[in-house]
C-alpha cells in the first residue's frame, strides 16, 4: 500500500552533508562496537574473574573501589539523601508456583562504602511539582551517580550476553541517518499512521501506537526535536521468562531488546526514505537510551497502562514485553491512552508485591514528580536487579502476563464497570 505522492527534491548539498555526517557516525559506532567486542573477550572476563575470586573468598566487593569509570554526575538541584540498599523486610516472601527457579537470596556480595544519592530522590519520589526525569541506571554512562553498580552488573554478565550487546551497538549505527532527497506527501495523517503501523508489524512489531512527543516524555538532557513518537512493543518468550532470574531469561530479555531495537531502526530508516527526519530511540546504546522514557511514551500511545510493578501492562501480552521508540516529523494521526482496567485490578492484587524478593514494590500509589502513580523503590530493586543480572520476577508473576489472560481480564473488568455505572 502506498499513501504517498513524491515531490520537492531537497538540496543536494544537504544530501552530501547528511552522507558525510553518517559516514563519521558509522566510523564512531563501528569503532565503539569493535572496542566492546574486544573487551568482551579480554577485559570483562578478567574483571569478572577478579570479582568472582573475591566473592569466593567471602570478601565484600566495595563498589566504590571497583576498577572502572568513576561517577561524576551531580544533582545540585536535589537534596542529598544517601541510598539505602537494604531490602525491605515486608510481608512473608512468597514464590509463585509457576515460576521455574527459586528466587536468589537478597544477601549481596557487594556494598557501597559511600552510598550514592538515593535513586528515589533522583526519580522525584515525594516531589509535588512536575519536572522532567533524569536517567539513573542501565544502558548509559557509568559516570552517572549509580554508575558503579551498573558497572558491576555489566562486568558480571556472561560473555554470551556481551556478544548480544555488541550486536545491538553495531545495529545502532543505522538508528539515525540521511533523509531521502525526494519528499513523499502522505494522503493524510490517518492513512500515514496506518501505513507506518502496517510496516512496523510486517517488520515484527506486536503492538504499535503513536503519540505527540512532549517534553515530559523525554529525559532532562534530551531536547525533543521531533513532533511524534511511535511506540513499538515485542513480547518475550514466556517459557524462557518463567526461568527469571537466570542466565536463560536474561538471554531472552537481551534477544528481545535486539529485536525490538531492529524493528524501530527499520521503521526509522523507512520514514527517512520517504523524506522525513526520523531516528530510533533504542535500548542500551549509551546515546540513545537517554532520549525518551519508553514506558510513558507507550502508555500515552495507547499500548497499555502502568502496573503496580512499575512496568507497562498490555491487554495482549501483559507486562511481558520490551519497548523501543521511533521519533519523527512525519505527520501522523495519534492514538489515545487506553484504560484496560489495570488500576482496578492492581488495587486488589498483591502478587508482584509478595513475590518481589527485596520487597521493593510500594503497595499504594506514590507522588512522583507531580503525578500520583505506581512506583518501585529504586534503592531496593536496583541491587537485586544487578545481582541477578536482570530480575523480571514481578512482570512474570503478574496475572496479565499469562498467555491470553490479559484480554479476558480486560473484558471482565470493563463489563463489571458497565454494570455498576
Ligand atoms: S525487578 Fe521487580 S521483582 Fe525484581 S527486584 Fe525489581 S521490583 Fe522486585
Ligand atoms: S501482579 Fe497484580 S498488583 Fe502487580 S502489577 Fe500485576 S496485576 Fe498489578
Amino acid at each position: 500500500m502506498s499513501v504517498y505522492k513524491y515531490e520537492q527534491p531537497s538540496k543536494w548539498i544537504d544530501w552530501i552533508a547528511d552522507r558525510w555526517r553518517q559516514m563519521r557516525r558509522n566510523l564512531g559506532v563501528g569503532g565503539f562496537s569493535m572496542a566492546v567486542a574486544i573487551a568482551t573477550h579480554t577485559l570483562f572476563p578478567l574483571l569478572r574473574w577478579m570479582q568472582q575470586r573475591q566473592i569466593g573468598r567471602g570478601k565484600t566487593i566495595w563498589l566504590d573501589d571497583m576498577p572502572g569509570p568513576s561517577p561524576t554526575q551531580t544533582f545540585e538541584h536535589l537534596p542529598f539523601v544517601p541510598a539505602n540498599l537494604t531490602p525491605n523486610p515486608g510481608i512473608v516472601r512468597k514464590k509463585a508456583r509457576h515460576m521455574k527457579v527459586d528466587y536468589p537470596t537478597t544477601t549481596y556480595p557487594f556494598a557501597y562504602r559511600e552510598p550514592p544519592i538515593s535513586g528515589n530522590t533522583i526519580n522525584g519520589l515525594g516531589e509535588v511539582a512536575p519536572r522532567r526525569a533524569d536517567h539513573v541506571f542501565f544502558g548509559d554512562s557509568y559516570r552517572r551517580a549509580w554508575g558503579k553498580l551498573d558497572w558491576y552488573f555489566q562486568v558480571m554478565e556472561p560473555t554470551a550476553i556481551h556478544r548480544i550487546i555488541v550486536r545491538m551497538f553495531w545495529q545502532d549505527r543505522r538508528r539515525v541517518g540521511p533523509v531521502a532527497t525526494r519528499v513523499a506527501t502522505p494522503a493524510n495523517p490517518t492513512d500515514a499512521a496506518e501505513y507506518i503501523k502496517e510496516f512496523a508489524q510486517q517488520s515484527g512489531a506486536a503492538l504499535v501506537g503513536i503519540t505527540h512527543l512532549t517534553e515530559d516524555l523525554c529525559y532532562r538532557d534530551f531536547s525533543p526535536c521531533f513532533k511524534y513518537a511511535i511506540a513499538i512493543a515485542i513480547p518475550m518468550n514466556r517459557d524462557e521468562m518463567l526461568y527469571t532470574p537466570s542466565d536463560r531469561s536474561n538471554r531472552e530479555i537481551m534477544l528481545t531488546y535486539l529485536d525490538v531495537n531492529r524493528v524501530a531502526i527499520e521503521v526509522a530508516e523507512h520514514i527517512r526514505s520517504l523524506g522525513y527526519p526520523a531516528q530510533a530511540s533504542t535500548n542500551l546504546a549509551p546515546d540513545s537510551s537517554v532520549e525518551v522514557l519508553h514506558v510513558p511514551v507507550a502508555i500515552k500511545a495507547g499500548l497499555g497502562q502502568l502496573g503496580k510493578h512499575g512496568s507497562m501492562i498490555t491487554a495482549e501480552h501483559g507486562a511481558n514485553v520490551r519497548l523501543a521508540t521511533v521519533l519523527t516529523d512525519l505527520p501522523l494521526a495519534i492514538d489515545q491512552p487506553r484504560d484496560i482496567g489495570v488500576d482496578d485490578f492492581c488495587a486488589n492484587c498483591r502478587i508482584c508485591e509478595t513475590n518481589c524478593p527485596p520487597h521493593a514494590i510500594f503497595p499504594t500509589k506514590q507522588m512522583v514528580r507531580g503525578v500520583e502513580r505506581w512506583y518501585v523503590n529504586f534503592d531496593k530493586c536496583a541491587p537485586y536487579f544487578a545481582e541477578t543480572r536482570g530480575c523480571g520476577i514481578c512482570i512474570e508473576v503478574c496475572p496479565w502476563s499469562e498467555p491470553e489472560r490479559g484480554l479476558k481480564i480486560m473484558k471482565t473488568l470493563i463489563e463489571r464497570r458497565n454494570v455498576t455505572a
